[in-house]
């Protein structure tokens, strides 16, 4: 940069350069990991603690970099959607999923419903309900074995073609999940506008919900609420056996993480899935 004399930029440049490097270098790998085939996915478990069943699993991606070995969403997701591959990456996700729900049912394995987690940018794609109609026609997969994972700050971008969006979504059947709620600052009138089924509260209020009681509160009021609202709830990221008994007292039943299972590869669900109860 020109001021890099001024006011010493020049001393982080080599570093600045190397990430910069590093970003594209991931970028084009990301373009070829398609064609390659180095994508996966994982399932972990939903559990309906109360009732001692599983609920369902969500699908998560995961990278099998030939140089780098495994790479995980949180690296690679935002550069996906940044550089537009999301859109390529979000439909073999997708695809992928419906494809192991219907080879596990003709596996004559239990009927499992998957989460998928759908990026603001896909969602926003004019064809995307018809895309999802053509997988789940493909598939043979029924659209209420499906449910749409979006985060709140996705949903609130651009509110009127939300609702429209999810409107069309709901005619297919498909039940949606708001992900990662209470971490979008946004007004809760969407809750009652948008037709949505079930809301996740987010892992960074589940985290400390024993410690520090305005957690407790806010989990406590979003458990309320969504119980007034005739949602359900489901809480991500429980790790203690004491985060799952408060869940359980504030009435929070559904639950996931690592306390339960942790992602699992898709010969240890299937496993799982040979003996668990479904809900
Ligand atoms: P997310 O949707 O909030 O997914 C939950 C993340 O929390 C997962 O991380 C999961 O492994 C992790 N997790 C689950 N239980 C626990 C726990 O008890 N403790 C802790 N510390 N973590 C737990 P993961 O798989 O690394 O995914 C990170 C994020 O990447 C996801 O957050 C989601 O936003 C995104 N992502 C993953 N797969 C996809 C995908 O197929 N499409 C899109 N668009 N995004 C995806
Ligand atoms: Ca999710
Ligand atoms: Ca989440
Ligand atoms: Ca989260």
């Amino acid at each position: 940069a020109k001021e890099a004399g001024r006011n010493g930029y020049h001393f982080h440049s080599p570093e600045m350069n190397r990430k910069a490097h590093e970003r594209m270098e991931l970028e084009m790998s990301l373009r070829q990991a398609l064609e390659r085939d180095e994508f996966f996915l994982e399932f972990q478990p939903i559990i309906n603690v109360g009732g001692d069943c599983l609920v369902g699993a969500e699908a998560l991606v995961r990278w099998q970099h030939p140089a780098q070995g495994r790479v995980m969403p949180g690296t690679f997701i935002p550069l996906a959607e940044s550089s537009g591959l999301i859109i390529p990456l979000g439909e073999w996700v997708l695809r992928k999923a419906c494809e192991k729900m219907k080879e596990w049912r003709d596996a004559g394995l239990p009927p499992v419903k998957l989460s998928v987690n759908i990026s603001g940018r896909q969602f926003e794609q004019r064809n995307f309900t018809a895309l999802v109609d053509e997988v789940l026609k493909e598939t043979g997969v029924d659209a209420r074995a499906l449910q749409f994972e979006l985060t709140e700050t996705s949903l609130m971008k651009d509110a009127g073609a939300t609702v429209s969006a999810l409107y069309k979504l709901k005619e297919l059947d498909l039940r949606i999940v708001v992900d990662d709620f209470g971490t979008g600052y946004s007004s809760l009138a969407y809750l009652k506008n948008f037709p949505i089924d079930h809301i996740k509260i987010d892992r960074s209020f589940v985290m400390d919900i024993c410690d520090d009681p305005d957690d407790r509160s806010i989990v406590e009021a979003i458990v309320a609420m969504a119980n007034k609202l005739n949602l359900d709830v489901v809480a991500e990221g429980v790790e203690t056996r004491e985060q799952r008994d408060l869940l359980l007292d504030l009435g929070c039943h559904e639950m996931q993480g690592f306390l339960f299972h942790r992602p699992l590869p898709e010969e240890k669900f299937v496993e799982l899935l040979r003996d668990v109860r479904l809900c």
